[in-house]
């Protein structure tokens, strides 16, 4: 093994000379406590900067089994320390000066959700450590200046590791704290299941966030108070016994005045199926983790499915048991979007009229008199939705401003005032009943058969060059093709995106062979996962340094909308 000496050694012998000479840099080094691993060298200070691992054994690192005895639990300390190291580069970010992207040093910013990430992983069976981080290797024009290297690798960089990734330097107190907090929202999440339970929010939770472009709390917003009709408690392992509303499986209608806070409610419990920081304010909105939000995405490509339940005999005597398009109307896709949610394996949909298609949702008394059934391709969504529930189990949350047709079919009708939940259930359905109008139900659910098998196209299946890109939150980029994610609002951080680009280039070279079903594929990538790792996606290890874990439900997504997949 060579050592921090000779690293020191050769970055004396190739200060001043050009750039490619820093690629000599590349392989191992024993550095007290820890192995620095330089995986790859940038070609120049102005590609994307050098990647680079530090690697601490299990003794050195010191970790308690306690704090990471559990996934979720290992999540939530290396989410810890991943924000604490963050926190220790960034105040000599650019410190080293010169070109392009030289002395930047960079870690995966974490958000507000606690997710697993490439960043920093802990082997659960030794308590080893590893932190992947980018550092631009400095220069001046293309000349290398590795005296800024080697203050970044010598100086700077022990203390760094020393007081953010070695558990007798840290704040002990905080550390059992992220593991108090991880215990309680588990808990909280089998008690959904126990109880038969959809969601619960806190008394006390922070909702709203400060503004359209910051997930942070709102400052001085209302807090979220159970209405007492629906408030039930729980005895969590660590903070003790805490009152929120419990929201039943079933239909859940969500209504009140424009500007009255339903939204905010509905996005808060589809944020609700990750774990959330302490001080988010929604530490304690916990959602059935398989909730899926459904909306209308007009233009989205649809391959292969079957969306007969919800739209039929279409104009010119199109079937719709097999249905494709490469550019889908607000309805065909929330149908499809229903579909596919089932596929994923699914037990709540949440649902915004706001960015749902009208004629999907509903379909009036009058306007079913003036234009007949036959003539009418949809059957709407509320026709379906308590066969949904009572023949395949899935709930719904259906917020609702502006019309009242879901008043009959809810079991549980919010209205929100004043950003304050309310159960108005018995009012609404008395009132309902007296005003009639209720739809009647579409006959059974049946759920369609999902044997899909994708396929992938040439641009997918080429082995030599693979250009992958992340366009931000919009959507990725493999090759020519891009596949548009923007609508996939529990998409959480911009890293998960780069996951699904590798998930979808590893499925389609290994698995995707005309015979696996979408299940099939989903189930094995997320073995894969579980077993080795994010990392293991990529076949160059070193391009794994900022991935983040989506959810399954995503994953189906994501290939759904791949262009570049035929079913
Ligand atoms: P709706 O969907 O009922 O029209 P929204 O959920 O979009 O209403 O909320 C309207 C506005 O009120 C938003 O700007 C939101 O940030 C704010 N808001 C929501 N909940 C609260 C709250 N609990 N306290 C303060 N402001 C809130
Ligand atoms: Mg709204």
């Amino acid at each position: 093994m060579k050592t921090a000496q000779d690293l020191r050694t050769l970055l004396q012998s190739i200060d001043h000379k050009s750039y490619p000479a820093y690629k000599s840099t590349q392989g191992i080094y024993r550095f007290p406590g820890y192995l620095l691993s330089i995986d790859h060298v940038q070609g120049d200070p102005f590609a994307s900067p050098s990647r680079v691992s530090i690697h601490i054994d299990g003794k050195t690192a010191g970790f308690p089994t306690e704090l990471y005895d559990t996934r979720p639990k290992r999540t939530a300390l290396q989410d810890h320390l991943t924000r604490l190291f963050y926190g220790e580069i960034d105040r000599f970010n650019f410190r080293a000066k010169g070109s392009g992207k030289s002395g930047l040093l960079s870690v995966s910013r974490c958000g507000q959700e606690i997710l697993e990430r490439s960043a920093c992983t802990l082997n659960p069976a030794d308590g080893s450590l590893i932190l992947r981080m980018q550092i631009g290797f400095p220069a001046g024009g293309r000349t290398i200046h590795s005296g800024e290297l080697i203050r970044i690798l010598y100086d700077f960089l022990p203390d760094c590791v020393n007081d953010s990734l070695l558990y007798k330097n840290l704040d002990k107190k905080k550390c059992q704290e992220v593991r108090a907090l991880c215990e309680d929202q588990e808990f909280i999440r089998a008690q959904l299941r126990e109880r038969g339970l959809a969601a619960f929010v806190a008394n006390g939770s922070i909702l709203p966030r400060l503004s359209g472009v910051s997930e942070r709390p709102m400052k001085k917003a209302v807090p979220f108070v159970s209405p007492a009709s629906l408030e039930i408690s729980m005895k969590l392992p660590n903070r003790g016994a805490i009152k929120g509303m419990g929201l039943k499986k079933g239909i859940t209608l969500i209504v009140g005045g424009g500007f009255h806070g339903k939204s905010t409610l509905l996005k808060a419990l589809e944020r609700g199926v990750y774990n959330h920081i302490a001080g988010d304010g929604r530490e304690f909105v916990i959602t059935d983790s398989s909730a899926v939000k459904l909306r209308a995405e007009d233009s989205r490509s649809i391959s292969n499915v079957d969306i007969s339940l919800f739209i039929n005999h279409l104009p010119g005597g199109r079937g719709t048991g097999s249905f494709s398009t490469e550019d889908a109307s607000g309805s065909t896709s929330q149908a499809a979007n229903v579909i596919e949610g089932i596929e994923a394996g699914t037990s709540l949909f949440l649902i915004d009229e706001d960015t749902s298609a009208t004629n999907f949702m509903i379909r009036d008394g009058l306007m079913q008199k003036v234009v007949a059934d036959r003539e009418e391709p949809i059957t709407p969504f509320i026709s379906r939705v308590r066969s949904l529930y009572e023949q395949a189990g899935i709930s719904s949350i259906i917020v609702a401003g502006s019309s009242g047709s879901y008043f009959h079919t809810a079991d549980t009708v919010i209205q929100m005032k004043e950003y304050l939940p309310f159960d108005i259930t018995e009012n609404a359905k008395a009132i309902a009943a007296s005003w009639g109008g209720a739809v009647t139900p579409a006959g059974d659910f049946r759920i369609p058969d999902f044997r899909r098998c994708p396929r992938p196209a040439e641009g997918l299946r080429n082995q030599d060059r693979l250009k992958i890109k992340v366009l931000g939150r919009e959507g990725i980029q493999i090759n020519r093709s891009s596949t548009d994610l923007r609508y996939l609002e529990q998409l959480a951080d911009g890293e998960q995106l780069a996951a699904l680009a590798y998930l979808l280039v590893y499925a389609s070279r290994h698995l995707m062979n005309g015979q696996r079903t979408l299940t099939e594929i989903v189930d094995a990538l997320e073995q894969r996962m579980d077993r080795e790792g994010l990392a293991s996606l990529t076949d160059s290890s070193y391009l794994a340094s900022d991935l983040c874990r989506p959810r399954r439900q995503e994953i189906f997504a994501c290939f759904n909308r791949c262009r570049e997949l035929r079913f």
